[in-house]
């Protein structure tokens, strides 16, 4: 299976030198021109990442990113005008993977695709592999979680957070060993951003489903149990 890279970008010039340096790669190549059409594609499934400008006609790439975010946990890398800082905040807080600032060597940003998809194991050859604990289900070469058949919508770390988990299952994880696994070792935020995580997915799995995943173990870390 070939990996598909989806370009969201208004500028002809830059999509065209996107999808040729793709090509070049290996890649796939679909493309759209406005926010709408980008969205669409996105949701379509046919993408395995999309590279999302921000400054884009109909629908800006943030409520994109946003509206995606609602169905979809799709790898998404931003591209953002040089001072739009704030949007850089912004696109990562929102859910992007990762973002560029134009104007970008085209080799960094081949770079950040390949770390992102490696990241999130879109290798290309895991397209059945799941992991699953009773009703739950994570397609990990979809980037999707769904409970009893419905899609729940997850952000990157709380996605990569219930992977870790769920990889280790029976296994009490370390706060620690979540930490860097989620957030990189070289994270320098927050110690508790795990505990708010783990809230997070409870409140979109537990809650919502009447059940207990994630069992917490005092002092030590999180488990899931079969
Ligand atoms: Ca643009």
């Amino acid at each position: 299976m070939e990996t598909t890279i989806l370009i969201v970008e208004d500028e002809e010039k830059i999509a065209r030198f996107l999808e040729l340096e793709l090509r070049h790669e290996g890649y796939q190549v679909v493309k759209a021109s406005t926010g709408r059409e980008g969205l669409a594609l996105a949701e379509s499934g046919k993408a395995d990442l999309m590279v999302l400008d921000v400054m884009l006609p109909e629908l800006n790439g943030f409520e994109v990113l946003r509206r995606l975010r609602r169905s979809s946990d799709m790898p998404v890398i931003m591209l953002t005008a040089r001072d739009e800082v704030m949007d850089k905040v912004a696109g990562l807080d929102g859910g992007a993977d990762d973002y560029m600032t134009k104007p970008f060597a085209i080799e960094e940003l081949l770079a950040r695709i390949r770390l992102v998809l490696k990241k999130r194991g879109t290798s290309g050859t895991k397209e059945e592999q799941a992991l699953t604990y009773g009703e739950l289900e994570m397609n990990l070469a979809r980037h999707e979680v769904r409970y009893g058949g419905e899609l729940v919508a997850l952000t990157p770390r709380e996605f990569d957070l219930l992977k870790v988990l769920l990889e280790n299952k029976n296994i009490v994880v370390s706060r620690d060993t979540l930490l860097e696994k989620v957030c990189g070792y070289d994270y320098l935020g927050e110690t508790n951003v795990i505990d708010v995580y783990v809230r997070y997915l409870r409140s979109k799995l537990d809650d919502v489903y009447h059940v207990k995943i994630i069992q917490t173990v005092r002092g030590v870390g999180y488990c899931i149990k079969d």
